[in-house]
């Protein structure tokens, strides 16, 4: 049974598709077999891993509105070492379609049921919104990494996403929790930030989690060599960070199943 994790933060621009690659690749690098859900339209975790959302022939569109199975509708991510179950702007049609069918927040988490035995890990990289995609996320997940910039008004945008989580939890998906809160994006020598993340700490306790992403230029130029940060320089600080968080995900996983 794989662990199925949401990347979410109803923000844009915080680094959930940087998270979702990078822990992603980090995880296939010790040992993990690894499935990437791209639940984002505008399909950044697919281009970035390497796959031309324009050329996709199925996609998590097809899946969701069950004219296709993952195992079809999947691709493997040549440098990522790991598979992707892309998107594209189609995505953004089944928004709309999804919503007069039935189980409707449930169609990503039974389709998953027919993978359970490819996998250890399944990643979903969320849209930027509390959608009914991020709703499908959200229903088959243990659990939701947060990726969140340690800035002024960070914890009061996580009121919305806690409250959604804890809904879901209550009333579609009992197994679900916040995993943890990832900081990312982190610059040491901005004062606020250090507060920031001190604030986070003494709020969330070990919900936090160890490994800290730092902001780094070579994470930003990976997506455009349609490789995640790790694979394109390995020994860039955001490599070493991110693949720190994968072990760390590692023991948490391991935590959960116990
Ligand atoms: P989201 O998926 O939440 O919209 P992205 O992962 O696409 O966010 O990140 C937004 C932008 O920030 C992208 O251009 C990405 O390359 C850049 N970025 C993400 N994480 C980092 C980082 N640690 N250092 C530098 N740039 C980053
Ligand atoms: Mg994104």
């Amino acid at each position: 049974m794989p662990k199925v994790f949401c990347v979410a933060n109803q923000k844009g621009g915080v680094g959930k598709t940087t998270t979702t690659v990078n822990l992603a690749a980090g995880l296939a690098q010790v040992g993990q077999r690894v499935l990437v859900i791209d639940l984002d339209p505008q399909g950044n975790a697919t281009m970035g891993s390497g796959i031309d959302k324009r050329k996709l022939e199925l996609s998590v569109y097809d899946v969701l509105l069950e004219s296709a199975s993952i195992a079809e509708a999947k691709q493997h991510s040549g440098k990522g070492g790991y598979d992707v179950l892309g998107a594209n702007r189609e995505l953004a049609g089944a928004e709309v379609e999804l919503v007069g069918l039935e189980r409707r927040s449930e169609r990503l988490a039974s389709a998953l049921a027919a993978v359970e035995a490819d996998y250890d890990f399944v990643l979903i990289d969320c849209p930027p919104s509390l959608s009914l995609l991020t709703l499908n996320g959200l229903c088959s997940a243990h659990g939701v990494i947060v990726p969140m910039q340690c800035e002024y008004f960070a914890l009061e945008g996580l009121t919305d996403l806690v409250n959604t989580i804890k809904q879901v939890h209550a009333n579609l998906n009992p197994k679900l929790q916040i995993i943890g809160l990832l900081r990312v994006m982190f610059d040491p020598r901005i004062t606020l930030q250090q507060q920031v993340s001190e604030q986070l700490k003494s709020h969330f306790g070990d919900k936090v989690f160890d490994a800290v992403i730092p902001r780094n230029v070579r994470l930003a130029e990976a997506p455009s060599y349609g490789q995640p940060g790790v694979v394109f320089d390995p020994n860039a600080r955001g490599a070493q960070a991110y693949v720190a968080f994968a072990e760390e995900m590692v023991g948490r996983a391991a935590r959960l199943a116990s």
